[in-house]
C-alpha cells in the first residue's frame, strides 16, 4: 500500500476562514475538556482510598470509569444535546480530536520523555481532519469538505493517477488555510534492490553532505543569511506591548518569515536528494542520532540545514520514489579508518580536516574519506566486492573536484524559483 500526502493553499474567503476559526476554536475546546476530564480521574487516584490529598483535587467515585476513548466519545454524542455548538462541526472531525487526545496520552504512558499532555492553546490547536470523504470530492481547482461543501484551492500540482483521496487534513499556517491530501493506492511495489553504482554520504559540519565521489556539498545556511532581519524583528516585538494589535502583525510577520525559510529549505533539500539520486543506484548513509546531535556543540548548523529531515525523511523517500536502494550502516569510527587501505589511523580533534594515513600515507579530505568508508561498509552489507578505486564514476567533468574544493551544485536556484517549487514533494510534516 502506498500513501502519499499533497499540500495545496485554500483560497482565502473571508466567510470560509471564519468557519475554519470556528471549527478550530470548536475542536480546541473539545480536546481540553476531555484532557481535563482524564487529568482530574488520575489525579483522584493519587492519594490512598482512606486520605486524603493535600492539594484540593476533585472527588470521582471509586468506581468511575477512566474517561478513556471509547467513554468520551459516547460522552461527547451526550453532550451535543446539551451543548448545540458542537453540532456545527462535523461529528467525525470531533472524533478524530477525541483521538488525538487518546493517542497523546497513550503516547506519554509509553514513553514519559515525551512529557505529559498539556491543555492546547491557540497556537498550539491548528488542524483538523475529515477522516472520510465523500464520492467524487475532487475537482480541478476545488475540492469538497464533507457537511462544508465546495472550497477552491490552489492547484499548484496535478493529484496523482490511480490513487485515491483518504482524508483531508486542514491546517492553519502563518500564510493562511492549507489543505493536506491523503492519497493512497492498495498497489503493491516491491522494495527497490541493490543496484551497480554505490554512494556513500557522510554529513559534514563545514560541508553539508560529502559523497564518496569526492563532491563537498556547501551548507545553505538560509536561516542564517536572514537572521539579522529576524533579529531586527524580534527586537521590534519586544517595543510593542504584549497582546496589542501592532503586537500582533509583528508576530504574524515572522511566523510568515520563518514559514518562508522553512519552504525554501525544504525545496533545496528536495532538489539535493533527487541529484544525489540521478548519480548512484544504491544510497549508503551513516545512522546518527541527529536529535541529540543538534542540541550539542553543533546546535545551529546542523539545525539551520535540516541534515537530521534529509538523511531520515527526504532521502529515504527521494530513492524509494525514484527506485534507489537505501540504507544506513554503522556509523563508528567512520573518521578514524583510512578509505585507501582500511586501517585505523586514531582519533582527529574537530577542526582537524584533512585525513592522512600513516601507514600509506593516503592524504585526503577528512569528510570525504569518511563518506568512502560508509560505502564500503555499504557495499558489504549488501554483499558487494568492495571496488578499490572508483571506476564507477558517472558524473562529467563539471562534478569531478579536487579535494577540498566546496561546490555549489547547479540545481541550486534562486530564491524565487524555489519559492515557486516549494512543497512539490508529496511527504507530510514541516
Ligand atoms: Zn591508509
Amino acid at each position: 500500500m502506498i500513501k502519499f500526502t499533497y499540500r495545496y493553499k485554500i483560497k482565502p474567503t473571508k466567510q470560509l476562514f471564519k468557519q475554519f476559526d470556528q471549527y478550530l476554536d470548536i475542536c480546541r475546546s473539545v480536546y481540553n475538556y476531555g484532557h481535563s476530564e482524564r487529568k482530574a480521574w488520575l489525579e483522584s487516584r493519587k492519594s490512598k482510598i482512606d486520605r486524603c490529598s493535600i492539594v484540593s483535587e476533585y472527588i470521582i467515585a471509586a468506581d468511575a470509569a477512566f474517561p478513556s476513548y471509547k467513554n468520551q466519545a459516547k460522552a461527547l454524542t451526550e453532550a451535543k444535546k446539551k451543548f448545540p455548538h458542537l453540532k456545527l462541526v462535523n461529528a467525525q472531525c470531533l472524533q478524530q480530536v477525541l483521538k488525538r487526545l487518546d493517542k497523546a496520552w497513550t503516547d506519554f504512558f509509553k514513553v514519559p520523555e515525551r512529557g505529559f499532555p498539556r491543555f492546547r492553546s491557540k497556537n498550539r490547536f491548528r488542524s483538523f481532519i475529515f477522516p472520510q470523504l465523500g464520492k467524487n470530492c475532487l475537482d480541478i481547482g476545488r475540492v469538497k469538505l464533507p457537511s462544508i461543501g465546495w472550497i477552491g484551492i490552489r492547484q499548484s500540482r496535478d493529484y496523482p493517477t490511480g490513487f485515491t483521496p483518504k482524508q483531508f487534513q486542514i491546517v492553519r499556517r502563518a500564510t493562511g488555510y492549507h489543505l493536506m491530501i491523503v492519497f493512497q493506492s492498495s498497489e503493491v511495489v516491491p522494495e527497490p534492490i541493490p543496484g551497480k553504482i554505490s554512494l556513500g554520504l557522510d554529513a559534514g559540519i563545514k560541508s553539508f553532505v560529502a559523497t564518496s565521489f569526492e563532491e563537498l556539498i556547501k551548507s545553505p545556511k538560509f536561516l542564517r543569511s536572514k537572521l539579522r532581519k529576524l533579529k531586527l524583528l524580534q527586537r521590534r516585538l519586544k517595543k510593542k506591548t504584549k497582546g496589542s494589535n501592532n503586537w500582533l502583525k509583528l508576530q504574524n510577520k515572522i511566523a510568515k518569515f520563518n514559514e518562508k525559510v522553512a519552504n525554501t529549505r525544504r525545496d533545496w533539500l528536495f532538489k539535493l536528494a533527487h541529484y544525489l539520486c540521478e548519480q548512484a543506484d544504491n544510497i549508503f548513509v551513516e545512522d546518527i542520532n541527529f536529535k541529540s546531535w543538534s542540541r550539542g556543540l553543533f546546535a545551529l548548523s546542523s539545525l539551520d540545514s535540516g541534515i537530521g529531515g534529509f538523511i531520515n525523511e527526504i532521502l529515504p523517500f527521494v530513492c524509494w520514489k525514484r527506485g534507489r536502494f537505501y540504507l544506513k550502516v554503522d556509523k563508528n569510527f567512520t573518521s578514524q579508518e583510512c578509505s585507501n587501505c582500511g586501517q585505523r589511523t586514531g582519533k582527529k580533534t574537530l577542526n582537524q580536516r584533512l585525513h592522512i594515513c600513516q601507514f600509506c600515507n593516503h592524504t585526503e579530505s577528512r569528510d570525504t574519506n569518511s563518506a568512502k568508508i560508509i560505502m564500503q561498509r555499504g557495499q558489504r552489507a549488501v554483499g558487494h566486492t568492495v571496488q578499490e578505486k572508483r571506476d564507477n564514476a558517472v558524473l562529467d567533468g563539471a562534478f569531478k573536484h579536487l579535494n577540498l574544493v566546496q561546490v555549489s551544485a547547479p540545481w541550486l536556484s534562486p530564491m524565487s524559483d524555489c519559492r515557486k517549487k516549494a512543497c512539490r514533494d508529496g511527504l507530510t510534516g514541516a
